[in-house]
């Protein structure tokens, strides 16, 4: 890790991998680990209806939404409405989903580490339409 400022025009935005997202999904990169950090981190920007697969990380992930509405589900739990400053708390090898709200995008700070092992995320099947569009649980 050495010390410099890595500016945004360098580092242009990459569509997401098609094959772990449903819909446009828009990644600029942040940060990639570097010794002895492990930290990754990335701004990505959903599209409308566009969300993640079911997936799950290896040390857990860190969410923080910076525009627009969202959705998020951990598997077995109610789909939850997630926006602007809130900041989801993903615990390790735990299946999720996270994206945009049907009609509106949203952008999220997404950071994650990886194991002892260089592990870090795992991917699984698309969100079937009816769990994304279930209504999501009032915010308490
Ligand atoms: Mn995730």
């Amino acid at each position: 890790m050495r010390p410099r400022i890595m500016r945004a025009a360098s580092r242009p935005t990459t569509r997401a991998e098609a094959a772990n997202f449903v819909g446009a999904v828009l990644s600029d990169p942040v940060y990639a680990p570097e010794q002895p950090s492990r930290l990754r981190a990335s701004r990505v920007s959903f599209t409308p209806g566009a969300r993640t697969n079911w997936h799950k990380h290896a040390v857990g992930q860190v969410l923080y939404v910076l525009s627009g509405v969202g959705r998020y589900q951990l598997e077995g739990e109610p789909v939850q409405a997630i926006m602007p400053g809130d900041t989801v708390v993903i615990p390790p090898n735990s299946r999720h989903w996270h994206g945009a709200a049907p009609d509106t995008m949203m952008v999220h700070l997404a950071m994650s580490e990886t194991n002892d092992k260089g592990e870090a995320t795992s991917w699984f099947e698309a969100v079937s339409e009816t769990d994304y569009a279930e209504a999501p649980a009032k915010v308490d």
